[in-house]
């Protein structure tokens, strides 16, 4: 390692205690419930604290400053939306919502908009809170339109008070079962709140994942997305396959691509994937890590609001089939809000994609791509992508067993890493469960010799980086993600995660 971690600025010591005596100020009783003045003195107050929280030099949720504004005024959130002419999209789904989201915000900006994003992952209302809080300006938020993503089950909470236009609904996978429960849980939450919607707002919808499809089926104004062919005959083995929400019958396949998505049917009611979409992403290159392209098409969706028809190709810089899905339901979503095609491949194109989702930094001089893979079909894309490029890999595996993550890390061996064992050039093992993660590459086929497991994130980077000369790929789970991200930081190799 060559670069020095920097020390903390004397300004970030001084933060810290100023930053703990606003945060008490906003949430203490002279605020509270406050209305009128009194809430615009709450969001000058909760502002400042979201300056000193960015000033100090600690891992302090991003997020706080907009929970403790929402503990003074809990209409906060929906206030501060109300201020933006455009209103708001969202989006929420298992596997990609952060990169749909920058994706959608890429088109908008290339549209000549300038949208409030939440770009880091705080999609709880504390999150979205402290955004709109950042561009609040005396009684006004400098934005044209919210577009943020939405943790999957605080989406019914949120809609709402911001009233969106457009929700995009992506897949539903299984992810952190130790705090999600069920997946069916989520799904029925998600009928609830789409049957109370309004009909004027826009649901763009995956049409390929049978549950988000049939739950979605009621609502007026659908706009459906979907991947033209399949990849295999049927879903993987591990898949999240449902039983239909019709008729209770297990959901059969004429053909999958991702996980449990693709061409659904039910044997028994007849209910299935629709033969016509409205976005449909065909002829489709994702080959290794460069990134991926292919065509939407766009056809006229009766009942929502479309901006344009036609056909586009498009180049993204995010590589991986998930990335083209995720592109297809940003590209739908833009359409919607009123964008036409050429926008949305200006904007699909120029887009470099969410931090830590194959994201290319320099470490030491070297190239590090760091990817993402936070379950087993999030992960098993990730092997399918790291093996279409043919070449051998030195490859850095962080896996941690947080609460954000799920304590359970026993899915990585429902993941093929059979498939990845042959690439593998070096392996080193990093995180809270190094040792798990090599004894599942061991398994893999990986020849033992070439594994190192180091805990922890720090000394396993350096090791990877002293026992290889090339490009380096760090694959991590999310918790594993963000404190290598911070890690990199620290060392002064790239910026904090949530500037
Ligand atoms: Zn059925």
């Amino acid at each position: 390692m060559t670069a020095t971690p920097p020390r903390p600025p004397m300004t970030a010591r001084l933060a810290r205690p100023a930053a703990a005596a606003t945060d008490r100020l906003v949430r203490s009783r002279l605020l509270r419930g406050a209305q009128g003045s009194r809430f615009a003195v709450a969001v000058a107050a909760a502002r400042t604290l979201r300056h000193l929280d960015r000033a100090t030099d600690t891992r302090i949720d991003p997020s706080r400053a907009g929970r403790a504004l929402l503990a003074a005024a809990p209409h906060a959130l929906g206030t501060l939306a109300g201020r933006l002419a455009g209103g708001c999209a969202l989006v929420s789904a298992t596997n990609g919502k952060t990169t749909t989201t920058n994706l959608l915000a890429a088109i908008v900006r290339a549209g000549g908009q300038d949208p409030v994003v939440n770009h880091v992952g705080a999609n709880m209302p504390g999150g979205l809170t402290a955004e709109l809080l950042a561009r609040a300006r005396r009684g006004r938020v400098t934005a044209d339109l919210g577009v943020f993503e939405i943790d999957e089950l605080w989406l019914d909470h949120v809609v709402p008070p911001l009233l969106p236009k457009v929700i995009v609904l992506g897949n539903l996978f299984r992810d952190q079962l130790d705090r999600m429960g069920e997946l069916d849980r989520v799904a029925a939450r998600w009928r609830a709140f789409v049957a109370g919607l309004p009909p004027e707002v826009t649901l763009v919808v995956n049409a390929d994942d049978p549950r988000v499809c049939q739950l979605a089926a009621v609502h007026p104004s659908l706009v459906l997305v979907g991947m033209d062919g399949v990849d295999r005959d049927g879903p993987a083995e591990h898949a999240d396959i449902p039983d239909c929400q019709r008729c209770g019958t297990r959901i059969a396949y004429d053909g999958a691509h991702i996980g449990h998505l693709g061409r659904w049917r039910c044997p028994a009611c007849g209910d299935r994937r629709p033969e016509q979409l409205h976005v449909v992403a065909r002829d489709i290159a994702a080959g290794g890590l460069g990134g991926a392209s292919f065509t939407l098409v766009a056809h006229m969706a009766p009942g929502a609001a479309m901006g344009e028809a036609g056909e586009t190709r498009v180049t993204l810089a995010v590589p991986g089939r998930f990335n083209v899905a995720n592109a297809a339901l940003a590209g739908a979503a833009a359409l919607s809000l009123g964008h036409d095609l050429a926008t949305v491949t200006r904007g699909l194109g120029s887009s470099p994609g969410a931090f830590g989702r194959a994201e290319e930094l320099r470490v030491a001089g070297r190239p590090l791509t760091m990817v993402l893979g936070k379950n087993p079909t999030g992960l098993d894309e990730v092997v399918t992508m790291l093996t279409a490029g043919g070449e051998r890999i030195d490859l850095l595996l962080l896996l941690n067993d947080r609460d954000l993550d799920g304590r359970d890390v026993s899915w990585i061996w429902d993941v093929d890493m059979e498939r990845l064992a042959p690439m593998v050039a070096t392996l080193t093992c990093g995180g809270a469960r190094a040792s798990e993660a090599a004894m599942r590459m061991d398994y893999a086929g990986v020849d033992p010799a070439r594994i190192e497991a180091v805990e922890g994130i720090a000394e396993p980077l350096a090791r990877a980086l002293a026992r290889t000369t090339g490009p380096l790929v760090a694959v991590c789970n999310y918790s594993a993600m963000l404190d290598l991200r911070e890690t990199l930081a620290e060392q002064g190799h790239t910026e904090r995660y949530w500037r």
